[in-house]
């Protein structure tokens, strides 16, 4: 296996070896990747898949790791970052082509600037590109999917795709069409409105997270999705959870679906946390809880 993993650097330029993850998350914990690549051109992603196939490796592609959670143990596959080559932004009319690994703020700055609106209510949420259009991230009634007008990579096998969304591909969370394994970039369409306006909202939505969200920047947002006509948050505020500690990890005071590192949490700890959690709604309310972040390694 070692072997195998040293072959990449003959055609990935930035290539890891047992690289810590606990730095490329929001959590800032988890183990290392037995390797990390960072792709800068699509001849590298190309062969790298190829590679991967060929020995039958796993492995797993990584934004900014602000919905993961990484194992103590680490990742025993590659993690595939894509690098600042695919962070531009080019505009069209009304149309902007964005790069996966773009960070959504960035994406958000540069539509108001253009007097383009339709994302604004996503303003604060981390992350890349590619990592909200997996996740469908939204808030506030306003999905990314809304915008999303095309969806440029390649499926597992390395084949190129260009793909139209329907409405049907997007869920809760999730894009369901799963064909796409590596997103290289996406077109978004939005309107034309007055900068002044957008701005406004953006404004407005930002400072609504900062009164209702923890100040610490160590958590990965949200931990359960929500269930069918309830708040994940309220459930859990219901059991007085607020504030609960397992080791170095802590239930939000500020809200409650957010389990926060209160700077040396190890991942069992929030996994602990995430199990109790778990047990203790289904036991009081009979309602299963699902998780909305990503575990990544043996747990
Ligand atoms: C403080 C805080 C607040 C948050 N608030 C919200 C919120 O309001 N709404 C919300 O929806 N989410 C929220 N989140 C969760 C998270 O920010 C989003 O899900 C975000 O879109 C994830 O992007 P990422 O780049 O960090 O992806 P990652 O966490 O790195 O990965 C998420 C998934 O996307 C996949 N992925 C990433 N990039 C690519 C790519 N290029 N090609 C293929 N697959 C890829 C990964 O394999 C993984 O399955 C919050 C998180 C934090 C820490």
């Amino acid at each position: 296996m070692q072997k195998v993993l040293t072959e990449i650097k003959d055609f990935v330029k930035k290539v890891e070896y047992k690289a810590p993850l606990a730095p490329y998350t929001s959590f800032k914990i988890g183990g290392p990747a037995e390797v990390m690549v960072t792709i800068e051109k699509p001849k590298e992603l190309e062969t790298l898949i190829k590679f991967i196939n060929e020995n039958d490796l796993d492995y797993f592609v990584l934004g900014e790791g602000t919905n993961v959670l990484v194992s103590d143990k680490g990742y025993k596959g590659i993690v595939i970052k894509f690098g600042n080559s695919f962070t531009k932004i080019k505009t069209d009319k009304s149309t902007l082509i964005v790069g996966s690994a773009t960070l959504l703020r960035s994406i958000i700055k540069k539509a108001s600037e253009s007097g383009l609106s339709g994302i604004e209510h996503l303003a604060g949420i981390p992350g890349s590109l590619g990592g909200a259009v997996k996740m469908n991230a939204s808030a506030w009634e306003t999905e990314i999917s809304q915008a999303i007008i095309r969806i440029d990579g390649y499926n597992s096998q390395g084949e190129k795709i260009e793909y139209i969304p329907r409405e049907s591909d997007w869920g809760y969370r999730k894009f369901k069409y799963e064909e796409i394994a590596f997103i290289t970039s996406c077109s978004l369409r939005l309107n034309p409105f007055y900068y002044k306006r957008i701005k406004e909202k953006i404004d407005g939505v930002l400072a609504y997270r900062k009164s209702s969200q923890p100040a610490n920047p160590r958590s990965a947002g949200c931990v359960f999705k929500n269930p069918r006509y309830f708040h994940a948050g309220k459930i859990i505020e219901k059991l007085d959870l607020k504030g609960y500690k397992i080791g170095g990890a802590q239930v939000s005071e500020e809200h409650a679906n957010f389990i926060i590192n209160l700077g040396k949490a190890k991942a069992s700890d929030v996994n602990k946390m995430i199990e109790e959690i778990q047990a203790r709604v289904l036991q009081k309310f009979g309602i299963k809880l699902e998780l909305e972040i990503i575990k990544l390694g043996e747990f």
